[in-house]
């Protein structure tokens, strides 16, 4: 469900929690794992996400920024696929985690050979709401992810290691080499996690 009257509360209360854990200055697969269940309990709700942040685009999946660490040490944003919409294969050059908010999306993993040419390697992972899964450069950083649905939108919530919109990244055509990539935002506004006055009327 989504209506007007959203709360910002679970997305504020994931926030703090996130940036308590990057305090702590953990290792990457220590930080992931403790991460990890933050995430899983953002997106076992669908009640908090602006409407105006999960609006699809009839030609282009949308990248909106839901919030950047003021250090740039994490980003949070929305993803949203409208029908059959997909990313070429790129990478992310940072750590990521994936939670599937409404819908369902599926990844192909692709690994680079000394040619320079991507190939999907891998099982297809198919991401189902409520379920997180991870990217980086020490796990498996290249893949290329699609809606699962071609007659209705996705959106999962993506939570990086830096400010995703601006991290110069790759994405690897067919034919071989490397594109520079820099994603940008979709939206030229955040949701407003500070307003704490309706917090008791929205609980
Ligand atoms: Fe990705």
């Amino acid at each position: 469900m989504t209506n007007a009257a959203a709360s910002a509360t679970p997305l504020r209360d994931f926030v703090v929690a996130l940036t308590d854990l990057i305090g702590l200055g953990l290792d990457e697969a220590a930080l992931l794992a403790r991460a990890r269940p933050l995430l899983e309990a953002l997106v076992a709700r669908d009640d908090w996400l602006p409407p105006e942040l999960a609006e699809p685009h009839p030609q282009f999946y949308r990248q909106y920024l839901l919030h950047a660490d003021a250090l740039e040490r994490f980003s949070v944003v929305s993803f949203v696929w409208g029908p059959g919409q997909h990313t070429p294969v790129h990478d992310h050059t940072v750590w990521g985690l994936i939670g599937m908010l409404r819908g369902e999306e599926v990844a192909q993993p692709y690994v680079l050979g000394a040619d320079g040419i991507a190939r999907p390697e891998g099982e297809v992972v198919r991401l189902l709401p409520g379920q997180v899964e991870a990217v980086s450069p020490s796990i498996g950083d290249v893949h290329k992810v699609s809606n699962a649905y071609t007659d209705a939108t996705s959106i999962s919530i993506h939570v990086y290691g830096a400010n995703i919109g601006a991290v110069r990244r790759s994405v690897f055509p067919p034919e071989g080499g490397r594109k520079l990539f820099i994603s940008g935002y979709s939206n030229a506004w955040v949701p407003n996690l500070w307003d704490r006055s309706k917090d008791g009327a929205a609980a």
